[in-house]
């Protein structure tokens, strides 16, 4: 059975191969429902193969300088680059987003994730520090196999954001990407065996929970970083604690987006639109309570509803469309009844709220982007993270309320404010439990940035340098100085 772009195999060991059980699953085109591939369906055996390549890989790998690892990293990242506008078409049509989107949020931030950190490979170090008797030093040093486990939104990105300093710290990987979106994750592996990472270094295993269980209990894995839902995270951590693995864990999020009456009205309204119509509403950051300031909400809306008027719904292919389909008919239907519990509770409907039939997609579920005004803080829409393009307005008009609102929630992934008052924006940061914070902005990752979650979001941050923390133990290394005096 053979590689092609209809079917695709695992990819063990630098080179595609058949799955222990010939198992294949299809994935498909969201907006049009055409099938993309078979892709072959990782078993628990062939998980164990992939961690095999992945130890055998690993004594070579971690053996090179970081300046070594950097540049074939950086390789990676230019080969990236110049296979921009496929990779950018093959995220649009797995994952159903728009081509607008794809060659900058997902090409052109997993390129610059890999040249960040092709250049920290080679700076990775310990400390020294005299004390009684000697001194000490710390080596840090690779954790091992990663097994790493995404989500469906950003393909590319995430398989970036977590081989990338794996791979510069040393580590080797099993990569299992989300059943809904294999692809990218394949052609990242063929692209760094084509940069020259050694085989066994980069191992993709497309399938489903039970390959990621199959990850999660092994027990010659070092590390677990995932990115999904909040309960997939608990399964998971409960799973790595029978084999007592370091865990990282990037999961969802109810992000609350605060707008004060001293706001740029129009500034807000980009950060609101940012903030829950991108990707047709299916990012982890997304700040969907959306507080304004009782002064100035209904500037504020009518600003937005103007905004969100011009928004282009329609197939992801074309250039001009802003809202592409749902991953899948099963999830926009998940978005449509939190839609109707919206309605069935009391908010009230400014625009969208429906289904939205594109000519020549009717397989696909396109939400119209939906705004809610009067929202409660104990609505459905407003506790749960619904994954859609569906924002909710809700009102305050004291500082100390809102704050305390804005922590009522479980979840603490991300938060952003609108005001001109620099002394109120940094004392409000400072009290809104979320782990990644945006001042009269939203949405915006730079990879210089840490990232990640806290309370229900999750555990370590990606990106920046310290990322490189997630994979990396540290050996502390005493050196003595003179005669042993031993009591004995
Ligand atoms: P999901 O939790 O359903 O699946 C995530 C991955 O885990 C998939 O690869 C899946 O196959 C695997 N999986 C499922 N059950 C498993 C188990 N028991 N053990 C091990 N692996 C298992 O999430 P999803 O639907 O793919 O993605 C959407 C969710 O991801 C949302 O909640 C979103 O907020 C979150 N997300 C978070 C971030 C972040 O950086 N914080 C980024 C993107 C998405």
């Amino acid at each position: 059975m053979s590689n092609s772009d209809a079917q695709k195999l695992l990819w063990i060991d630098g080179a595609y191969v058949e799955s222990g059980s010939g198992g294949f699953f299809e994935t498909t085109n969201p907006a049009t429902g055409v099938t993309l591939a078979r892709v072959a369906q990782a078993t628990a055996d062939d998980i164990d193969r992939a961690v095999v390549a992945a130890r055998a890989a690993l004594g070579p790998w971690k053996a090179k300088s970081g300046v070594e690892r950097g540049r074939i990293l950086h390789r990676l990242s230019q080969l990236l680059r110049e296979h921009r506008d496929e990779l950018a078409e093959l995220e649009m049509r797995d994952g159903g987003k728009p081509i607008a989107e794809t060659p900058e949020a997902d090409v052109d931030s997993g390129a610059d994730c890999l040249e960040y950190f092709a250049g920290q490979a080679a700076s990775i170090q310990g400390e020294y520090q005299e004390v009684d008797g000697g001194f000490f030093y710390t080596r840090p040093e690779p954790l091992g196999v990663v097994g790493a486990i995404g989500a469906w939104n950003y393909p590319l990105q995430i398989a970036c954001w977590k081989s990338a300093p794996a791979l510069a710290a040393g580590n080797t990987i099993v990569f299992k990407p989300s059943e809904l979106t294999p692809l990218s994750a394949l052609r990242l592996a063929e692209l760094a065996k084509q940069a020259g990472v050694p085989d066994g270094v980069l191992n993709v295993v497309p399938g489903f929970g039970d390959a990621g269980q199959a990850i999660t209990g092994h027990a010659d894995i070092d590390k677990i970083s995932l990115t999904g839902g909040a309960d997939t995270g608990k399964k998971v951590m409960a799973a790595a604690a029978g084999t007592l693995k370091t865990v990282s864990l990037e999961l969802g999020g109810k992000s609350p987006l605060v707008i004060f009456d001293d706001a740029d009205l129009d500034n807000a309204v980009s950060g609101a639109l940012l903030a829950n119509f991108f990707t047709q509403g299916e990012i982890c950051t997304n700040g969907t309570r959306v507080f304004v300031h009782e002064a100035v909400r209904g500037a504020f809306l009518d600003k937005l509803l103007a905004r969100v008027a011009k928004l282009k719904i329609g197939n992801p292919a074309d250039a001009d469309t802003d809202v592409g389909p749902m991953i899948s008919p099963e999830h926009g239907q998940i978005v449509l009844d939190y839609i109707q519990a919206g309605k069935d509770q009391g908010a009230q409907l400014l625009t969208g709220g429906e289904r939205i039939q594109v000519e020549g997609c009717e397989h696909g579920v396109f939400v119209a982007p939906t705004v809610f005004d009067g929202c409660r803080d104990d609505m459905t829409i407003v506790t749960e993270e619904i994954f859609g393009p569906v924002m909710s307005v809700l009102s305050f008009t004291d500082e100390q309320e809102v704050i305390q609102r804005a922590n009522a929630t479980e979840y603490g992934l991300a938060a952003g404010l609108f005001t001109r008052d620099l002394e109120r924006a940094h004392r409000v940061i400072g009290e809104l439990e979320a782990g990644i914070c945006w001042i009269n902005h939203y949405n915006i990752t730079p990879i210089e940035m840490p990232f990640g979650g806290i309370k229900g979001s999750g555990i370590g941050k990606e990106n920046s340098r310290r990322a490189l923390d997630g994979y990396s133990r540290i050996k502390s290394v005493f050196v003595a100085q003179g005669a042993v005096e031993a009591p004995y």
